[in-house]
């Protein structure tokens, strides 16, 4: 029999080697078809005489990443039609088709012949879950090989019976932990949990496989022989009873109770260990059918998943133009950002040319580079020649004429219309047809730093976020005059340094600073009303939030807070900013020198390590203090989520954002936006743009007319719209 996503052939001693290998995909996923032909495999494998045993692999470097995007898709698609039709079946349906999976996977463990899976690359999710369905499990010991059940990062949770058999595998505290961070695993500590049984070089990974089944590998898990007993003894022992009262404690402590699919895990593990296998499989199965119901899971799926990759493919770009060669990128300023900048892009595997204004202080740029590939090496993440070759891409210079050649300019020098002016002429000068120009400003809309341009319709915003290494973001702004190709080439840059781009008009601020600063403000807002300042930060992190508006605010410097504000009086009037927040922040700069993490000194105190920072106690005598039974700690959390949320609307209705799925994406990679809301306009789209519209109109009667409904919410409260339906990003696609 042939298949189309796998070959299957059996040796000489009856073993059959099934090799997954979707064509037409870099990767392998579980689509409807995989799972039609997984089954007739098993089928085949049992009905065949001659066929002893089976092994399982994929012909592509990574084993499998998990679930597809259409499946995914198609099954929300599915619960919203069956349940306008006829609610009580369609949960009905929702349950059946959940467990297609699960039970397909049990099949394979009960079909009577042994399977061994042959992990040679990265398994995800349900490609893990049917690996640990096997009888037996080994893995390369490649670096890339990582296992993981990452469910939970998206809302739900594993299962097709994952959190059954890594409970049954491995001790259940690593197993909660294991599945409710949804962290990966190298193969060597899948090995040392028990979740793996060898782990071999990449090229007898096969040999290996079937050497199991030659010795003789039983066709039966550990669960289905007499006697079984789960590792640590199952739930009713005295290590049960030291883990199992904390277990929840310590989820809440973690997720502040935000993240049903997490809670789901212990519910499973804790439930499933005390039934037989099958019972569990279908409590399991129960509580999918739930959390898959949830706002949390829909709204993260979503943004964290298919939108994500969505703008990753190059959602936003242009039809019709080739994909930029980048041969060499050139790197203006090679201070705190363009050093940061230069290194990612040598390490995508890009000539960089490093410039600034002498040759000592572009090679102290390059220093950056070699400290952090030192590191790497350090941490055995990158090997001595991978690290030289990285370092040899970046070339310091002082000379503009070395970026004559270049595709792409970025542009990181100091935030001063007239240093950038210079910059862009300079680099113009040299510039071959063709190349792009873009700045890292944060600040100067790029509309307006374009006007010193020759070429605007070249000229582009690409705009990092600090620290460039590890924050997965990058917003690309469009001025007035930036044409297709410079679009094109921003985010084929974007897409070779790896990061996920948000595309948005030139504005203040541009989108994710807009809302950082919101989310700042209101905690100003609050100090000024008296709220204690540990009660806004951990309001914030119950809200969802990862840092607390006043630690973000002393990370991004308490000092910058202070030239926005004043910039923004200067360039629109004394309007625009509240006097009482220049009040606290000049306070702050001027009187106290309070600059934030930079000089040790800002909303916090940061002592020496090992100690840990702690809010500065000085704050509590800038106003009158309200006792912690006069704060509404519910009250502080939507006011935190609202008041960015808002911002984000307001994006939207200017024509700042124009799609979605930006705006979401964009909130959670740009500042941890509370993830289980799925961003902004998942949040409001979540509980209904007329309750959101009610939630704002009660804020502003006690907290400002900032919180006002603006227009656009008005007008989609009453015509019962939401974000995703009048903007559907699918649509104006299509339409465009
Ligand atoms: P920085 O002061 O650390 O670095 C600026 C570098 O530019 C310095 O090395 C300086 O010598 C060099 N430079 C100045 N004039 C030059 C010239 N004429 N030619 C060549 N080099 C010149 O500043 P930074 O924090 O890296 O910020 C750079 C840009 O990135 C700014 O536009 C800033 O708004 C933007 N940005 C900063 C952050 C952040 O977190 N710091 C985040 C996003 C964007």
């Amino acid at each position: 029999m042939t298949y189309k996503n796998f070959t299957v052939e059996t040796d000489a001693d009856g073993i059959a080697l099934v090799t997954w290998d979707m064509p037409d995909k870099s990767m392998n996923v579980f689509t409807m078809e995989v799972m039609d032909e997984i089954e007739a495999i098993v089928d085949a494998a049992v009905t065949a005489a001659a066929v002893k045993g089976v092994v399982f692999t994929s012909g592509k470097s990574s084993f499998s990443g998990g679930a597809d995007l259409t499946m995914i898709k198609g099954m929300f698609a599915m619960i919203a039609e069956e349940k306008a039709k006829d609610p009580a079946n369609a949960v009905q349906k929702l349950f059946d088709a959940s467990g297609r999976m699960s039970w397909l996977w049990r099949k394979i463990e009960t079909c009577g012949k042994p399977w061994v899976a042959a992990i040679n690359g990265t398994c995800m999710g349900g490609a893990f879950e049917l690996a640990l369905a096997c009888h037996g499990r080994v893995a390369s010991n490649a670096k890339s090989v990582k296992l993981a059940l990452p469910e939970v990062k998206v809302g739900i949770f594993p299962g097709a019976g994952g959190t059954q058999r890594v409970a049954r595998l491995t001790d259940a505290q690593s197993a909660l932990q294991m599945m409710t961070t949804g962290q990966s695993l190298t193969a060597s500590r899948a090995k040392a949990m028990g979740l793996v049984h060898q782990v071999v070089a990449p090229e007898t990974l096969v040999e290996t496989a079937k050497q199991m089944i030659k010795d003789g590998l039983k066709p039966v898990a550990p669960w289905d022989e007499k006697g079984f007993k789960a590792p640590g003894g199952g739930i009713w022992t005295p290590a049960s009873a030291q883990l199992w009262p904390a277990a929840p404690a310590i989820l809440r402590r973690e997720t502040h109770g935000n993240y049903p699919a997490a809670l789901a895990i212990l519910k499973c593990v804790y439930e499933g260990l005390q039934v037989p296998f099958d019972t569990g499989l279908k409590i399991e199965q129960r509580y999918f059918t739930e959390i898959v119901q949830t706002t949390e899971a829909f709204s993260m799926i979503r943004s964290l998943f298919v939108s994500m990759q969505e703008l990753g493919k190059g959602a936003r770009r242009p039809a019709g133009i080739p994909k930029s060669e980048l041969k060499k990128v050139g790197v203006v300023g090679a201070g705190f950002m363009g050093a940061a900048i230069a290194y990612v892009t040598a390490a995508a595997g890009i000539p960089v040319t490093l410039i600034d204004r002498d040759l000592e202080a572009a090679t102290k740029g390059k220093a950056h580079s070699e400290s952090l590939v030192k590191d790497s090496i350090g941490k055995g993440r990158l090997t001595q020649e991978e690290a030289t070759k990285l370092l040899d891409l970046i070339t310091p210079s002082a000379d503009y004429a070395d970026l004559k050649d270049a595709n792409l300019v970025v542009e990181a020098v100091f935030e001063d219309r007239e240093v950038k002016k210079a910059v862009i002429e300079a680099v113009e000068a040299v510039l071959q047809e063709g190349a792009i120009f873009a700045s890292n400003t944060s600040t100067l809309p790029i509309s307006g730093l374009a006007k010193n341009s020759k070429r605007p319709a070249q000229f582009i915003g690409i705009h990092f976020f600090s620290p460039v290494e590890k924050m997965m973001l990058t917003e690309v702004i469009l001025g007035k005059e930036t044409g297709d190709k410079a679009l094109a080439t921003a985010l084929d840059y974007v897409a070779a340094i790896k990061k996920t781009p948000i595309v948005v008009n030139d504005t203040r601020g541009f989108y994710v600073n807009r809302c950082v600063f919101r989310y700042i403000h209101e905690a100003y807002d609050m100090l000024i009303e008296g709220v204690p300042a540990v009660m806004i930060e951990n309001a914030a992190k119950m809200a969802g939030m990862p840092v607390g508006p006043l630690s973000l605010n002393d990370e991004v410097a308490v000092d910058l807070s202070q030239k926005i504000l004043r910039a923004t009086v200067a360039d629109l009037g004394e309007k625009a900013v509240d006097p009482r927040h220049m009040v606290l922040i000049d306070r702050m700069v001027d009187e106290l020198d309070r600059r934030g993490r930079k000089n040790g000194r800002g909303f916090y105190e940061y002592p020496a390590k090992p100690a840990k920072k702690y809010v500065w106690p000085g704050l509590k005598d800038f106003y009158p203090q309200k006792r912690a039974d006069e704060v509404d700690v519910e009250v502080l959390k939507q006011r935190l989520l609202v008041t960015i949320a808002l911002e984000a609307a307001r994006t939207i209705e200017e024509g700042i954002v124009t799609d979605p799925r930006e705006a979401d994406v964009g909130s959670i990679l740009g500042f941890g936006f509370a993830p289980f809301t799925g961003g902004t306009l998942s949040y409001i789209d979540g509980m209904g743009v007329k309750n959101f519209v009610a939630l704002c109109e009660k804020l502003a009667a006690s907290y400002g007319d900032h919180f006002k409904p603006t227009p656009l919410l008005l007008d989609m409260a009453a015509k019962g719209d939401t974000f995703y339906g009048r903007f559907d990003p699918y649509t104006v696609k299509k339409a465009a």
